[in-house]
């Protein structure tokens, strides 16, 4: 799950879900300009993990 991307090509409903589950508690909604729950990132608590090539 990208939470940016979907948040980027505005396929995201602001449902909380990812908010919900992210176990590095990395993402938290907040009310954006149109008055819309947004899905703020905390890059400081993101980790990155490799697909490995098949
Ligand atoms: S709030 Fe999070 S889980 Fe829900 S649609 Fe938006 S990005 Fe996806």
């Amino acid at each position: 799950m990208n939470v940016r991307y979907t948040y980027e090509s505005k396929l995201c409903c602001s449902c909380g879900a990812c908010e919900g589950i992210c176990p590095k508690g990395a993402i938290s909604l907040k009310i954006d300009a149109n008055g819309f729950f947004k899905p703020e990132i905390n890059e400081d608590r993101t980790y990155a993990v490799e697909i490995p090539k098949t």
